[in-house]
């Protein structure tokens, strides 16, 4: 169904069943917790679990519904999707809904540094064991399979350091141990590239990020196949997630001008990275559309494109140098989270976070979310932060 529709076309009609909104175009804002019934009849009817049937507010409304079925169509060969209330949020559950006391699980080494947490942390102290992997190691991925090895971690474009990792020769090598494979497929925005189709058991999102797209929600989703789904609404039942009707008419409101609006964060952020890429303070850009990025190749083979964060290094200064860079811009706003409308940037210290593989920069790491301002202006604004750099170092 969805595979025979281009992605901007699916992304205005996705979700929209006349039988769950009477036709009315955005499906209604549902508050609930208790829904009521005429009768035990109705009330046992009511008990099973499939959407189209309300039974109680946190197991969903027409309004998550919609958001769910918008998101499944978004990776063709999905079962189904789960909300959950943040990026992290959904992270944890899947892993959960995988591992137990016992279990060993990869990550890859590039990894979001909230996920690393987990695994070495909370899911160590549940008895689940993690170990990092070298993004780059493809194949090779199978010498660390172990007999207890539960779960492959994959992510891809890696935070910060931006490694494109070859996800189907990853799948194909856990598929062929047994091995469940979970991607966060956040930088992509699930939109230019598709987790499922490639090898994928499990993709999440950050919808906080470019879904949501306007910096005014925090949600997470997880989208699995058939053998997947039953255990993740399970784990995420038993944890109690859930989302509020409100922020999830927000996220399908940000759904509906996804492909649009990633069009021109990728453009902009192209324009904005070949700016720096050709500045003589610049040591290189981490991004997957340019040559010397690690995973370039694979990049171009599997994604159909971009989103608009990005990486750089500089050549000279260090994290104590961050205020002369970033305090003077005018148009890049100083926080975390990306995916909005307006453009950010954060000093980044990836070196501080491998475990496997060493990260060597030769000067001050930035990273930059490319909002959709016109990128001559943001440009002005990078090009007076080098002039203040060179002046000062
Ligand atoms: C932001 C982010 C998350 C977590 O999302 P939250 O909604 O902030 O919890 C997960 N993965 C990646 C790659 C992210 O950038």
């Amino acid at each position: 169904m969805s595979e025979q529709r281009k992605p901007e076309t699916w992304a205005v009609e996705a979700g929209r069943r006349p039988d769950w909104t009477h036709g009315v175009v955005n499906p209604p804002i549902y508050r609930a917790s208790t829904i009521v019934y005429p009768s035990i009849a109705a009330m046992d009817a009511a008990n099973l679990d499939h959407d189209g049937v309300l039974f109680y507010g946190r197991k969903g409304t027409p309004t998550t519904w919609a958001l769910r079925e918008a998101l499944t169509g978004q990776e063709p060969g999905a079962a189904g999707t789960m909300l959950m209330p943040s990026g992290v949020a959904a992270l944890t559950t899947a892993i959960l809904s995988v591992c137990k006391a016992g279990s060993h699980l990869l990550l890859p080494d590039s990894a979001y540094d909230p996920t690393t947490a987990f695994v070495f942390g909370l899911a160590k102290r549940l008895g689940i064991q993690a170990e990092a992997y070298d993004p780059l190691i493809g194949a090779g991925i199978a010498a660390h399979f172990r007999p207890e090895t539960a779960l492959l971690m994959l992510e891809s474009p890696g935070s910060l350091t931006f490694e494109v990792q070859d996800i189907p020769a990853l799948t194909a090598a856990a598929r062929a141990a047994g091995v469940v494979t979970l991607l966060d497929n956040t930088w992509a925005a699930g939109h230019v590239f598709k987790g499922i189709a490639a090898g994928c058991d499990m993709v999440m999102q950050a919808l906080t990020k470019y879904v949501g797209g306007h910096s005014d929600i925090m949600m997470g989703s997880v989208t699995a196949t058939a053998g997947h789904f039953e255990r993740l609404r399970n784990t995420v039942w038993q944890l109690g997630h859930c989302v509020s009707g409100d922020e999830a008419a927000l996220a399908l409101r940000g759904f509906r001008t996804l492909p649009l609006r990633l069009a021109r964060h990728e453009q902009s952020a192209m324009q904005v990275a070949q700016f720096l890429h050709q500045h003589p303070l610049v040591d290189r850009v981490l991004h997957p559309a340019f040559a010397d990025c690690p995973g370039h190749a694979v990049w171009k083979r599997d994604f159909t494109g971009a989103s608009g964060l990005f990486g750089v290094v500089l050549k000279r200064g260090s994290r104590a140098d961050a205020a002369l860079f970033c305090d003077g811009l005018r148009h890049f706003g100083l926080g975390f989270s990306w995916g909005g409308f307006e453009s950010l940037i954060i000093p980044t210290s990836p070196e501080k976070l491998r475990r496997v593989t060493p990260f060597r920069a030769s000067g001050l790491s930035l990273r930059l979310s490319i909002g959709l301002e016109d990128p001559e202006d943001l440009i002005a604004d990078l090009a007076s932060a080098l002039e203040r750099m060179e002046t000062a170092l």
